[in-house]
């Protein structure tokens, strides 16, 4: 039997916990994945860390983000459309948070390809 490891889309901890809101996304169970351990490892070995949104960004998105229940991947691409639309559709966000948001973006697509490979259902 392969061992089956928790994989939080949104990590490391030590990153995504400082700011409340963060930490309540970071633990959203559709974003928090069941993988196969070489998956798993996989992901952590060539994407070192997914950075931190701002506050601002972390705040929208605490107030509108919706998962897609008991889809991570549909959750993902649901994530990366709350991210654009609230560092494109705010006043308030400079263009070095729309590039923040765009990098995370890159961060979370970037997993996706492994996270469908590795996914134990
Ligand atoms: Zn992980």
């Amino acid at each position: 039997m392969k061992a089956i490891e928790k994989h939080h889309v949104l990590y490391p901890n030590r990153l995504w916990t400082q700011y409340e809101p963060g930490k309540r996304l970071r633990t959203i169970p559709e974003l928090i994945v069941p993988l196969y351990h070489g998956g798993h490892d996989r992901i952590h070995q060539e994407l070192e860390q997914v950075p931190v949104l701002d506050t601002y960004t972390l705040d929208r998105l605490a107030r509108d983000y919706e998962p897609v229940r008991d889809n991570p991947i549909f959750s993902i691409y649901a994530l990366q459309t709350a991210i654009y639309q609230a560092t494109n559709f705010n006043y308030r966000a400079s263009k070095v948070s729309r590039m923040l948001g765009e990098v995370v973006c890159e961060a979370l697509e970037y997993q996706v390809p492994i996270i469908k490979q590795s996914i134990a259902k």
